[in-house]
């Protein structure tokens, strides 16, 4: 069990007039490989309960146990809670600082003491993930690079940190369609081939069905549903109560279904929507 959020509390600037409680008595096991999807309305709590588990926040109750050890316990050294936890925050190549691509993504790696030539190839893997090529790019500025290049370069720095779970706050937000692709592919290598534990925030329900094998929502401070995506997504009103919907597409079958149409009401992409119509079409 890599990850177990227990009885988690906490409360922002708590004892003064803007006391807020961000999150409120969470409970969440999360399983070594797993994908899972963080999903909630702005203000939910998402951003806040991510930071504890890489241990940026500690909690005002509750405890965070990654791999047996509780990291909110005193002595326990944030780096190595990173070594186990990558997280990549929203918009992370303003973040992006040195002069070329090679040392911005060397200095994480860099920092957990190892030697350069460790570092090195933890440089290269993680390029080569991304999409990167190292002999093209190392040199460059990542200031000379297109938006989704530069969050290329962000992620690979958190990546070359080899973390056994990697969080990223939504990861694809304010890209093209092309960028937000190829960022999502990246992130589905990571968990296939490399058995990453993923944790996804995303507003986008589409990408969330075609990724996640379960679903996290959050509302005002709390973890309101937990289950597979065929569970979570048959909760429209709940979603729907809470500023959430569900994927386009389900809408659709959804209307088909209510024509009379034999459709599963398991379709949560567009790829299933099309077997599945095409089979009822076959049928009749
Ligand atoms: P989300 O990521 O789902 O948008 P957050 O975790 O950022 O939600 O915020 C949860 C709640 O905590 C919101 O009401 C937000 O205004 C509040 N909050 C977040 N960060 C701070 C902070 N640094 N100080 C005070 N309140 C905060």
């Amino acid at each position: 069990m890599p990850i177990k959020i227990e009885n988690l509390t906490h409360i922002y600037m708590k004892g003064t007039p803007f006391e807020k409680m961000a999150l409120d008595n969470v409970s969440i096991e999360i399983n070594n490989g797993e994908f899972i999807a963080l999903i909630g309305h702005t203000g939910s709590g998402k951003s806040t309960l991510i930071q504890h588990i890489n241990g940026l926040l500690k909690p005002s109750s509750g405890n965070i146990i990654v791999d047996d050890v509780n990291i909110t316990a005193k002595g326990v050294k944030l780096s190595d809670i990173r070594k186990k936890v990558g997280l990549v925050f929203q918009y992370p190549e303003y973040q992006l600082f040195e002069e070329t691509i090679e040392k911005d993504i060397a200095f994480g790696p860099k920092n957990l003491g190892l030697n350069d030539e460790e570092v090195g190839k933890r440089v290269k893997r993680a390029m080569n993930i991304v999409g990167l090529d190292y002999e093209t790019y190392k040199d460059k500025s990542p200031f000379e690079l297109s938006g989704g290049q530069k969050r290329r370069v962000a992620i690979a720095g958190v990546v070359a940190m080899e973390p056994k779970v990697l969080i990223l706050d939504e990861p694809t937000a304010g890209l093209d369609p092309k960028g937000r692709d190829d960022i999502l592919g990246n992130i589905k290598e990571l968990h296939n081939e490399y058995n990453m534990t993923i944790i996804l925030v995303s507003h986008s329900m589409e990408d969330v069905a075609k990724l996640a094998t379960r679903i996290l929502v959050m509302d005002k401070g709390k973890c309101i549903l937990n289950g597979a995506p065929s569970k979570i997504f048959k909760e429209i009103n709940t979603l729907e109560s809470v500023g959430l919907g569900v994927p386009q597409v389900t809408y659709l079958v959804q209307r088909l279904r209510e024509k009379g149409f034999d459709i599963s009401e398991d379709v949560f992409t567009v790829e299933q929507a099309k077997e599945e119509i095409l089979r009822a079409l076959k049928k009749n």
